[in-house]
């Protein structure tokens, strides 16, 4: 399969990573889910005049153990990330195998901060809804110029032990309109 491509059947969607190789890893309904929470997440988060992410841990038997939105704006606190906060609650209240048995779900792929977390607590397998490059270029659309003060490498750079999935292609359409609406409300207020 070509590298961007997916396909639908039997209820699989077959999705490959877009900046390095097929992963060659499926999405189950429940999956899609859960991201579908991520989004809605991600729109609370917008709601409020905070950035467009949110994320949810899921154990191993398949239970929702913890969720959280961005927070960046209504706290003044730029690492307060949706997935690094997961990895803070997951070292405290899960043990090693716990960890390493729990998914992280995202709406956007995690920065090298919440990448570096998530390993470095010994979480387990990443599925994001869309990329970074998605991100950065769904912004770059409305001429806003992105220069972050940290490389945007991705969970593959920082940790490339881990188990990633995504972009999941379904949520490109609704996570663009979102990232395009929360830029719209935050150049207008100044
Ligand atoms: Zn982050």
């Amino acid at each position: 399969m070509a590298e961007g491509n997916y396909h639908l059947g039997n209820g699989e969607i077959v999705v490959t990573e877009d900046q390095h190789r097929s992963t060659g890893a499926a999405v189950t309904e429940a999956d899609v889910a859960h991201l579908r929470r991520c989004v809605e997440l991600a729109t609370e988060a917008v709601d409020v005049g905070d950035w467009p992410f949110g994320s949810v841990l899921v154990g191993a038997d398949g239970s929702v153990l913890a969720e959280d939105r961005n927070r960046e704006t209504t706290t003044g606190d730029a690492t307060r990330h949706p997935e690094f906060e997961l990895a803070r609650w997951a070292a405290t209240h899960l043990d090693e195998r716990a960890r390493a048995g729990a998914t992280v779900y995202t709406s956007g792929e995690h920065c090298p901060m919440c990448s570096a977390a998530h390993a470095w607590v010994g979480l387990g397998r990443i599925v994001f809804a869309s990329s970074s490059r998605q991100s950065r270029a769904w912004v770059a659309e409305l001429g806003v110029v992105s220069d972050p003060p940290v490389r945007p490498l991705s969970i593959r750079e920082i940790a490339p032990g881990l188990e990633v999935v995504g972009p999941v292609p379904e949520f490109a359409d609704e996570l663009r309109a979102l990232h395009h609406r929360f830029r719209k409300e935050r150049a207008a207020q100044g």
